[in-house]
């Protein structure tokens, strides 16, 4: 069995929690590979409906092990309370293995998170102020603490003083905040880390063995490709990487052994936060589809934009992630629509163009161009055969396989597990 990279395909909230859930029946390990607590995955299973925001949607396979990848960065906090969280609901946690090299979320990132948002006023990035965004900062500028460094209380006092002059330097005297004390923060993830010792470890060999075994491995993305720093509408993102390429480095697998990259597409489209969506519907369409699909954040509850599906952003998405296979979620959300329009191309400057400019100024001035299609307006949840579908839907279906250059390989008709037409093998 392969490696297989499950990557949102557009600007995050896909529905990969749902997808990642539904392979894991079949996968031996699950790593989450990026982001931290600011990605939140809903998933409604036998079990019940969960939110996650650390813990790979795989946790609810009884026979696979969950690894917070070395890219995430993890607030232990949060993590402690998703744990606790899932034990009450009777989901066996034991099989959680969280990366020593994950970096961790520090009160000073929260704070940062806050005071650098307010600061950029009017062109504040919409973050989730969750302190991700300085984690990964200080990853990058070599002043992070990672999981590792709960499991010996020297090393973690030494490198949290050696940090907290840093920190306290900048928030009294650049933003003239209170400093933070020493003595708080070290007492406090003293405790997070006797809490969190059994679950830190070494997940490589975890990875090799199941590999060796031909057992499936799964890379759970967070987030979408047109978030991602490199990628995304800049700076507009996130702060760690959420394309294929990121997921092997974000959980420790050398991209030779990666067989297969699963893009997860919404059926529309849908953005939270700041940044240019060239084919957001800011009418009663987008409205339509914010309240059939109820379109709030699950981390953050905020409305999301919604708008039709953006043909140009997923080509680049496809380019830049080399899908070999697609799933297209909530195509029930459009069951509403007399005519579905898909975003084919941008005016910008009075030219059309096809491709997806990397110039985010560029970005805001592109005008969509739609194609319009028949809706089917009858409800499809019930649906678990891809003929069963009605034509008008397999049309749209197909007109979107043309656009993402890969085979749809499932459609999802619904947040439960069983709403799900498997049109082919995706390993
Ligand atoms: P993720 O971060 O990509 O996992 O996406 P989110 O969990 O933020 O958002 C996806 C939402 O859509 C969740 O509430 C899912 O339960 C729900 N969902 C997933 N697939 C479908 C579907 O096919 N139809 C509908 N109506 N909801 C879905």
């Amino acid at each position: 069995m392969p490696a297989i990279a499950i990557i949102g395909a557009q600007w995050g909230d896909e529905g990969k929690g749902k997808i990642v859930d539904l392979l894991a029946q079949q996968a031996r390990v699950i790593v989450r590979f990026g982001g931290g607590d600011n990605a939140g995955h809903t998933v409604v299973n036998p079990r019940g409906q969960f939110k996650l925001h650390l813990i790979p949607s795989g946790i609810f396979s009884p026979s696979a092990i969950c690894v917070i990848g070395n890219g995430v960065v993890v607030n232990p906090a949060m993590l402690i309370g998703e744990m606790d969280g899932l034990s009450q609901h009777g989901v066996d946690i034991s099989r959680l293995l969280i990366s020593d090299r994950a970096h961790l979320v520090m009160p000073y990132h929260i704070l940062l998170d806050g005071l650098e948002e307010e600061a950029r006023g009017a062109k504040a990035l919409g973050t989730t102020r969750k302190g991700i965004g300085p984690a990964f900062a200080d990853k990058a500028a070599r002043l992070g603490i990672r999981a590792g460094d709960l499991l010996d209380q020297g090393v973690l006092l030494e490198r949290l003083r050696h940090v907290l002059d840093h920190k306290n330097m900048l928030l009294t005297r650049v933003y003239g905040a209170s400093p933070l004390s020493l003595d708080e923060i070290y007492a406090q993830y003293c405790r997070y880390g006797e809490r969190l010792a059994p679950y830190i470890g070494e997940p490589l060999p975890v990875l090799e063995q199941a590999l060796a075994k031909g057992e499936l491995v799964l890379l759970e993305g967070a987030q979408g490709t047109l978030l991602d720093p490199d990628f995304g509408t800049y700076p507009y993102t996130t702060s760690s990487s959420s394309v294929a390429g990121g997921s092997c480095l974000g959980a420790g697998l050398s991209p030779t052994r990666l067989s297969g990259v699963l893009g997860v597409f919404k059926a529309y489209c849908t953005r939270v936060g700041g940044g240019p969506m060239p084919a957001e519907a800011k009418d009663e369409t987008g409205e339509l589809l914010r309240e059939r699909g109820s379109e709030f954040g699950t981390t953050t509850g905020r409305p999301r934009r919604c708008g039709w599906f953006d043909a140009v952003a997923s080509r680049l998405s496809t380019l830049v992630n080399g899908f070999t296979a697609a799933a297209i979620t909530r195509l029930d959300v459009l069951d509403a629509f007399a005519s579905l329009k898909i975003c084919v191309g941008y005016r910008l400057n009075g030219k059309e163009i096809d491709s997806f400019p990397s110039n985010t100024f560029a970005l805001e001035r592109c005008q969509p161009i739609y194609e319009e299609m028949t809706g089917w307006q009858t409800p499809i949840s019930h649906i678990r055969q891809y003929q069963q579908l009605p034509a008008e839907a397999r049309r749209y279906i197909s007109r979107l396989e043309e656009f993402i250059s890969c085979p749809v390989k499932l459609i999802s008709v619904g947040p439960a597990r069983e709403q799900t037409i498997t049109t082919g093998s995706i390993f």
